[in-house]
């Protein structure tokens, strides 16, 4: 009998589709109305051995708790921060995700946000649709690149790809993490420390508990009001009030975001902001990186219920 797969979230191309139906029996949460979830559960939760989930959907404890038989977790994305492990571990339930073949386009989304809010390219693109242009609206200059600092939060797999593409750009890099890399830049012993001393602070660290919150307001303060924060990592790791406070009062320059704490949700003073540019989670959302993802998550199912070693397993 085909196993019984479980599917959280959505977001990954049609192919995985195909790809899951053709090995296992697949039950989409999503496609259930809210109303009925529970129901549904109740009926198939018993037989489900496998899920396949998003990195912002992941699995907490009450769905764990609902799946007695569930064996392994794949994560369409390389963030575990949505999976409880504590309702997991305990359980033996192995834990995969997609790390590696998304590195490339997240970076590049790294960059096009840093590009956007330096060069004030979505304030540009309204000027002139707006008719700013042929008015001769007075505009602000934008802020070169060169000779400036890119302090990377997290000098992984993405942060040292988004460092090398910014080192065409002639910029200096410096990083903060809790180890230090094997690489020629200089390593902040603070977070405090890089952002004092970046122009742009790049955020690139994975979300959950230990990194919670930790840009806040002393964070932003000392980045400055000609600073300017990119953050593709996670909402959980900005503390969104304090972010909002710079803006309005000066203290920050600008930010460039793709992640928010409450997605969708992105707050009101964050939208009206003009110094804001806002994209909606689509680090890897290229059709090239959605399919390598996808069919990894998947890889990484099917070579559990063959009992072969996961290609992806997260090792904590
Ligand atoms: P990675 O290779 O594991 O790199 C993470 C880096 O963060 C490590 O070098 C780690 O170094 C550092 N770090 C961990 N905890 C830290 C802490 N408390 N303080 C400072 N630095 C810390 O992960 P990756 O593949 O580069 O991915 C990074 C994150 O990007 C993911 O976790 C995910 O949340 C996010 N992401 C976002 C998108 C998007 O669509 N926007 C797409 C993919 C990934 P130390 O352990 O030495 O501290």
């Amino acid at each position: 009998m085909r196993p019984n797969i479980l599917l959280l979230g959505s977001g990954w191309v049609p192919e995985v589709d195909a790809l899951l139906d053709a090995q296992f029996e697949c039950h989409r949460l999503a496609q259930v109305p809210p109303a009925e979830r529970a129901a549904f559960l109740a009926r198939v939760g018993a037989d489900i051995r496998g899920v396949f989930t998003t990195g912002t959907a992941g699995i907490d404890a009450a769905m764990a708790a609902r799946l007695p038989k569930l064996e392994i977790v794949a994560v369409h994305g390389v963030g575990v921060d949505a999976v409880d492990f504590t309702a997991l571990a305990p359980r033996g339930i192995a834990v995969t995700n997609t790390p590696d073949v998304l590195t490339e386009d997240v970076a590049d989304l790294a960059v096009a946000l840093l590009l956007a809010a330096s060069r004030r390219l979505p304030q540009l693109d309204r000027y002139v649709r707006a008719g700013g242009w042929e008015a001769k609206t007075p505009l602000a200059p934008g802020r070169s690149l060169r000779g400036k600092v890119a302090g990377i939060v997290g000098l992984g797999r993405i942060g040292r790809a988004v460092a090398t593409r910014l080192e065409a750009f002639s910029m200096r890099i410096a990083y903060y993490q809790r180890s230090t890399a094997e690489v020629s830049y200089p390593r902040s012993q603070s977070l405090l420390e890089l952002a004092a001393a970046s122009d742009f602070l790049v955020v690139c660290a994975p979300g959950g508990a230990a990194t919670r919150a930790m840009i806040d307001g002393a964070v932003l303060a000392a980045l400055g009001p000609e600073g300017t924060l990119v953050n593709i990592a996670r909402g959980s790791l900005v503390d969104e009030a304090a972010l909002v406070a710079a803006l309005q009062a000066g203290r920050l320059g600008a930010a460039a975001l793709d992640v928010f704490a409450d997605e969708p949700r992105v707050p009101a003073a964050l939208r009206e902001s003009g110094r804001v540019v806002l994209t909606p989670h689509v680090g890897s959302f290229t059709i090239e990186t959605r399919t390598a993802m996808g069919r990894l998550a998947v890889d990484n199912l099917v070579a559990h219920f063959a009992g072969r070693p996961l290609p992806t397993p997260v090792v904590l």
